[in-house]
This record gives C-alpha cells, sequence and structure tokens, in this order.
C-alpha cells in the first residue's frame, strides 16, 4: 500500500474511531473511569483534521504514523493518549524511509511500537491493557510476513480482538481499573479494544 493509500486508509481509521465512542465509552465506564471513549474520539478526531489538511505533508509511511502518533499524544490526555501516541510515534520511527506498507514494514511497526509502550508503561503481558491486543498482533504479524497485506492484515486484526477478549480474563494491575480489583473480571479492557478495531478498520481498507 503506497504513501496515498495508506494516507486515505488511516483517515478512514479514524472517521470509525471516531464513530466507536459510545462502545468505547460504555466499556471505560465498567472497568475504568469512563473517559476513554471521548479520548479516542478527540485524538481521532485530531488526526482526521491532519490529515484533512495540507499541512501534513510526509516523505514516506513511516513519516505519516509518525505524525499521526504526535497529534495523538498532543490531543488525548489520559493514559492512552501517552499510549497510543507513543505507538504510533515510535513504530513510525521504526519505519521511516519506507515507500510503501506492507506485511513486513507493518509487522515492524507494531513490534518496535510495542517494545516502547513496554517501555512507556511498563506494562506486561497479562496486565489487562492494549499490550494484550498488541501483543497479540505483534505476534500474528511477525509469522505472516510472507503474505500480501491484503490478506494478512485481516489475521492480525482477529488475532488482536481475540488477545483483546482475553483481557476478560485479567485482573488490571494498571490504570484506574487496577482500584476495581478482582471485579474487572469478566469484562474487556477498552485500551484493548481500541488497539483491535484500529487493527479491524485498516484491515476494512487495504488494497494492494
Ligand atoms: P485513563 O486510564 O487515564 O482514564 P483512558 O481511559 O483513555 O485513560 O485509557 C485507558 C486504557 O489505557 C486502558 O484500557 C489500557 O488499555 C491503557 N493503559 C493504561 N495504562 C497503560 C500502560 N501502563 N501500558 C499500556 N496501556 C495502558
Ligand atoms: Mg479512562
Ligand atoms: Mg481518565
Amino acid at each position: 500500500m503506497d504513501l496515498v493509500t495508506t494516507r486515505s486508509v488511516i483517515r478512514n481509521v479514524a472517521e470509525n474511531m471516531v464513530a466507536s465512542e459510545p462502545e468505547l465509552t460504555r466499556l471505560d465506564q465498567i472497568v475504568g473511569d469512563g473517559d476513554h471513549g471521548l479520548g479516542m474520539q478527540r485524538g481521532f478526531a485530531a488526526v482526521a483534521t491532519l490529515l484533512d489538511g495540507d499541512t501534513c505533508n510526509p516523505q514516506d509511511v513511516g513519516g505519516l504514523l509518525l505524525q499521526v502518533g504526535t497529534r495523538m499524544m498532543s490531543s488525548m490526555g489520559g493514559a492512552s493518549g501517552a499510549i497510543f501516541g507513543t505507538l504510533f510515534r515510535a513504530g513510525g520511527k521504526a519505519i521511516a524511509g519506507e515507500p510503501c506498507l506492507t506485511t513486513p514494514v507493518l509487522s515492524r511497526f507494531l513490534n518496535e511500537g510495542l517494545n516502547a509502550v513496554f517501555a512507556r508503561g511498563g506494562a506486561k503481558p497479562g496486565d489487562k491493557t492494549m499490550v494484550d491486543a498488541l501483543t497479540a498482533a505483534a505476534e500474528k504479524a511477525a509469522s505472516l510476513q510472507d503474505k500480501p497485506l491484503v490478506e494478512a492484515l485481516p489475521e492480525i486484526a482477529a488475532a488482536a480482538h481475540l488477545g483483546a477478549e482475553g483481557t476478560k480474563n485479567m485482573v488490571a494491575v494498571f490504570g484506574r481499573s487496577k482500584t476495581l480489583g478482582e471485579r474487572s473480571l469478566g469484562h474487556v479492557d477498552p485500551g484493548a479494544v481500541s488497539m483491535a478495531l484500529i487493527l479491524q478498520f485498516m484491515a476494512e481498507g487495504v488494497t494492494e
């Protein structure tokens, strides 16, 4: 997927994430403080504005995703602003200079983004965060390097959704939901669902 197509796919992800606000709000009302939907909505509305404007002129897909992350970080606030901003910024930097988004390039983005999220937030797999969805996606992407992106992305998104589902069986140790302790059992982590939705919406828009 070249730069122009990747930009329009991410633009479409932004629109769909804005529309996911009610679902994400509901999930964070159960296990958190209820602001995750509004935070993601604010962040992706800012990303949509960025991509619609003519001040965003990245040279390559790495630069594009870096700018997306910077915009998320500056507009969202909360734990997820720092976490999702870090994913896109570090992942974008790791694929600097790449003219196209391919499966190996996406794999590197997810893997380096995950490492940066580890470094930034300290959450490990099993701690009931977006890390659980992102780890599942990064592992799946690494195993599909030879598949074209149109085939790999739906599988990567499905793996992320499974990772998010798995957070139901975890007790939160990070963020607001840690105060819930065992009561968070049985409910998905909202950030993990956001991570899976981002990849799902990418998969729905992807072309070669
Ligand atoms: P806040 O917790 O500040 O209200 P949000 O509600 O927007 O922020 O985001 C909560 C989500 O952020 C959680 O569902 C979780 O997935 C993610 N999160 C919180 N802390 C961390 C962390 N240390 N590492 C990774 N993800 C985290
Ligand atoms: Mg919250
Ligand atoms: Mg909050």
